[in-house]
């Protein structure tokens, strides 16, 4: 029956974050004791006050389609938002609300990418931006970066990646998954190299913003003459514990918002009403409200660095926000261990799978294949124990 399926469907790699995730829930129904480090998502509860108003939105009978970009008042606090977080000035007809921050980026691609564009991804990047990009049947080319670079990309990369047929770039910072923060020097010598090709795009994806382990934060599109071609892109998951809510959001010239609209209208309308309703509580509660959150994965990412930093041959950058480690293993490559030969990140990730029973995810899928990428939102005890065993399996 697979024949029958689409050449674009089977173009498509299944989601590696998801795939992985997926299997240690298989496993751990099996009876497995698997700890699982494979997927960016926060353990906390989403905070009281936004489910309050959750529920008041139930009581208040919200129950019919939304406008297909958002509810005006949620899209009026998201440029309050921006204003006082990114001291980006938007209008409302400059946003649109998707059902999380993946269907903004994939919005996004599908409304400015033609078959044969090429995308420029600094690596390591996001499983799932290469996966847009190739839905649109666009070619997406890789900046490679190395851990003794802090995981960036130079100006000097950036120009010898661009040709004639580039439309877009994505950046991601704080990066998922190396954790890495842009400063604005860093990106402003970036968009000097932008200036001279008006073709090009930005996609700046801040999921993380709030993710942030003290480093100042500088928005892609606060660049005086990058505005008119950046996409902000945002959402609630991360720093609010709203993963599975499925809200996020742009910002962005308006005629790519109204684009984006206008695909959006076509494959799932507006998002949910409730989660709309509680997103206007969110966006405008001020971020120290969930500090508390950041403070903690503050304290397991020091935690889990000093455990790995124990183990001879894995190499480390000490990652400024979101909440994963992103550890160069490629020390261990060639190398026979628990009576398997560990050729590359992926057979390095399926040892700790199989032998230490705990998932993390190949730095292959994130274009760095040298690395393995392990989630720090879980608990501290989890954490400790997954130290342990990957110790364990490896000295
Ligand atoms: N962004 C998270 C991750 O990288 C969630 C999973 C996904 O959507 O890929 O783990």
């Amino acid at each position: 029956m697979s024949d029958a399926l689409s050449k674009r469907i089977n173009s498509l790699p299944v989601s590696q974050t998801l795939a992985m995730a997926a299997k240690a829930r298989e496993l751990k129904s099996e009876g497995k004791d698997i700890i699982s480090l494979s997927l960016g998502e926060p353990d906390f509860n989403t905070p009281d006050f936004i489910k309050e108003a959750a529920v008041n939105a139930i009581n208040e009978d919200y129950n019919s389609y939304t406008p297909v970009d958002g509810y005006a008042e949620l899209k009026e606090a998201i440029c309050t938002k921006f204003k006082r977080d990114n001291n980006l000035t938007y209008k409302p007809s400059q946003v649109v609300v998707s059902t999380g921050a993946k269907q903004s980026i994939a919005n996004v691609a599908q409304v400015l990418l033609n078959p044969g564009d090429e995308v420029i991804l600094p690596a390591p990047y996001w499983v799932s931006y290469s996966a847009i990009a190739t839905l649109c049947e666009a070619k997406f080319v890789e900046i490679p970066s190395s851990i003794e670079n802090d995981f960036k990309i130079t100006p000097e990369q950036l120009e010898a990646a661009i040709t004639p047929k580039t439309k877009m770039i994505f950046f991601n910072s704080p990066n998922n998954p190396s954790g890495t923060i842009y400063t604005e020097e860093e990106y402003r010598a970036l968009a000097k190299v932008l200036e001279k090709h008006p073709q090009i795009y930005v996609l700046s994806d801040e999921i993380y913003e709030h993710i942030n382990y003290g480093s100042k934060l500088f928005s892609f599109a606060a660049i005086e003459n990058m505005y008119e071609r950046t996409i902000t892109v945002n959402g609630l998951a991360k720093a609010f514990a709203m993963t599975g809510w499925r809200i996020g959001f742009i910002g962005a010239p308006e005629w790519i918002a109204k684009a984006c609209t206008k695909m959006q209208g076509q494959i799932t309308s507006g998002t949910n009403c409730i989660a709309q309703r509680a997103a206007i509580t969110a966006v405008l509660a001020a971020p120290q409200k969930v500090q508390y959150m950041v403070e903690e994965f503050h304290r397991r990412r020091d935690i889990v660095l000093d455990l790995l930093g124990e183990i001879e041959g894995i190499r480390l950058n000490v990652p400024a926000g979101a909440f994963y480690i992103f550890p160069d293993v490629s020390n261990f490559f060639g190398k026979t261990i628990a009576g398997r030969i560990i050729a590359n990140a992926n057979d390095f990730s399926m040892l700790l799978l199989e032998e230490a029973n705990v998932a993390t995810v190949t730095g292959e899928a994130f274009g760095a294949p040298d690395c393995i990428r392990l989630s720090y939102a879980t608990s501290e005890s989890q954490l400790r124990e997954a130290m342990h065993r990957i110790k364990q399996v490896l000295l």
